[in-house]
C-alpha cells in the first residue's frame, strides 16, 4: 500500500476491510490461522506475539527470527495499527490519561491509575457509549463504534511502552460497555492472559458490566475474569431511571446472574455504586442493598459522583458516604470508598469523553496513523 492510500483510508469514516491484516488484533488462534493460510508452521505466531506484546515491536524487519522471505510477505500482507497519541495528560496524583486516535477519525481514552502495589490500567471498549447511564459523560457523547480487538489491545500496547512493568492490572472500565463488544473483548483478554503476550492471570482481569445479563453468563463460561457490576440502585424505579438498559434486564434477572457466575475461588463481585445526593444515598438504600447480595460474595465499591459539564446531579456529602458505607460494615459486607483519581485531568471514574477539548473534533488530525 502506498503512503497516500494509507492516508485517504485514515480519513474514511469506517475502519477498513480487507487488505493487510492488524495482527495486533489476533489472539493465538487468529494467528495461528493467519500463518495456516500464508502455508507456514503454527509456531510463527508465538513468535510474532512475543515481538508485538512482549518486545513492543512492530516493524517486521526487526523480527530477525522470522527469515527475510518471510519478513517481507508479512509486510505485503500484515501490518501494525498503532494509535496515535493525541494527547497525554499526568496528573498530580500519578495518573496518566491517554487520548489515542484511531484510523477513522474517532478517538477514546485510556488511563493508568498507579497505586502503591500495583499499576492499573483501565482501557475502552467502544467509542462513546450506547447506554445512556444519566450520571456518565461518556454517555453524553453518544456511540460511535465497537472498537476493534487490535483497538483494544493497542490501547495496553501503548501505555506498556510508556509505563513498562508498572503495569500489572486491566480494568474494562473505560469508555463503552464491554459486553456489547464480546467478540472483540474476549479475544482482548484471550491476549491480555496469553504467555506469549501479556501474560496476566484471570485475576488482574476486570470486565465491568452495566449489566448485559445474557453476556454475563458467556464471560463466564468462556474465561471467568473478574466482574464488576454498575449496580447503583436498589429498586428498579431508580434504576431504570438513571441506568436505562435496567428496563431490559431488571435487578433480579442481573443479580440472578451474579450468583450464578463462576468466581474464581477467594474472589468476589464488585458492585460499583456511584453516590448520588438525595437520589440513591440513603440510609434505607444501604440496608437494601445488603439484602439484595445476600448469598452473593460481594464487594461495595462506592464511586463518589464525578461531575462533568452537563450533569445533573451532585456528589453525595461525605457524611452520606460515610454513613451509608458503615451501614454495610456493620451488616458484615465488604465496601469501600473509591478515592477519585485522576480528576485534575478529568481521568477519573465517568468523565472520560474521548474529545480533545483543546481541538474540538478530532476527527482531522489522522494523518501519519
Ligand atoms: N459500561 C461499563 C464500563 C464502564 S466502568 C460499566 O458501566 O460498568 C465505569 C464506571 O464508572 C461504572 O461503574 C460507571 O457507572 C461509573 N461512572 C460513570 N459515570 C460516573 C460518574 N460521573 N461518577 C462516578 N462514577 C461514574
Amino acid at each position: 500500500m502506498t503512503a497516500t492510500e494509507t492516508v485517504q483510508q485514515g480519513r474514511s469514516r469506517r475502519p477498513p476491510t480487507g487488505g493487510p491484516v492488524n495482527l495486533v488484533g489476533l489472539d493465538r488462534a487468529g494467528l495461528e490461522a493467519f500463518f495456516a493460510e500464508m502455508g507456514e508452521k503454527r509456531f510463527r505466531a508465538r513468535q510474532v506475539m512475543q515481538w508485538l506484546h512482549q518486545r513492543g515491536v512492530s516493524d517486521f524487519e526487526a523480527m530477525t527470527d522470522l527469515g527475510k522471505a518471510l519478513r517481507a510477505r508479512l509486510g505485503e500482507q500484515a501490518r501494525v495499527l498503532e494509535p496515535e497519541v493525541l494527547s497525554e495528560q499526568r496528573s498530580a496524583d500519578g495518573t496518566i490519561k491517554w487520548l489515542l486516535g484511531l484510523e477513522d477519525g474517532n478517538a477514546v481514552e485510556t488511563v493508568f491509575i498507579p497505586e502503591e502495589d500495583r499499576g492499573t490500567l483501565c482501557i475502552s471498549s467502544q467509542a462513546g457509549c450506547p447506554l445512556d447511564c444519566k450520571f456518565c459523560a461518556t454517555g453524553y457523547g453518544g456511540f460511535q463504534r465497537n472498537l476493534a480487538a487490535g483497538e483494544i489491545v493497542s490501547q495496553v500496547r501503548h501505555a506498556q511502552s510508556v509505563v513498562g512493568d508498572r503495569l500489572t492490572n486491566i480494568v474494562f472500565m473505560g469508555m463503552g460497555e464491554p459486553l456489547l463488544n464480546y467478540d472483540a473483548v474476549l479475544r482482548a483478554i484471550h491476549l491480555l492472559m496469553d504467555d506469549c503476550a501479556y501474560g496476566l492471570s484471570r485475576r488482574r482481569i476486570t470486565v465491568s458490566t452495566v449489566g448485559v445479563v445474557p453476556k454475563i453468563a458467556e464471560l463466564g463460561r468462556d474465561t471467568p475474569v473478574n466482574l464488576a457490576i454498575s449496580l447503583h440502585a436498589v429498586t428498579d424505579e431508580v434504576r431504570d431511571r438513571i441506568v436505562p438498559i435496567n428496563r431490559t434486564y431488571p435487578l433480579e434477572r442481573l443479580l440472578r446472574a451474579c450468583r450464578d457466575y463462576p468466581l474464581p475461588r477467594g474472589r468476589r463481585i464488585t458492585f460499583e455504586y456511584v453516590m448520588l445526593d438525595g437520589v440513591n444515598d440513603s440510609p434505607a438504600e444501604a440496608r437494601r442493598l445488603v439484602g439484595l447480595l445476600d448469598g452473593i460474595p460481594a464487594k461495595v465499591n462506592l464511586i463518589p459522583f464525578n461531575p462533568f459539564p452537563q450533569a445533573e446531579f451532585q456528589r453525595s456529602s461525605q457524611e452520606a458516604i460515610d454513613r451509608f458505607r458503615d451501614i454495610l460494615l456493620e451488616r458484615g459486607m465488604v465496601a469501600v470508598t473509591r478515592t477519585p483519581r485522576g480528576d485534575d485531568i478529568d481521568a477519573a471514574c465517568g468523565q472520560l469523553q474521548g474529545r480533545n477539548r483543546d481541538a474540538g473534533d478530532v476527527s482531522v488530525g489522522t494523518e501519519g496513523v
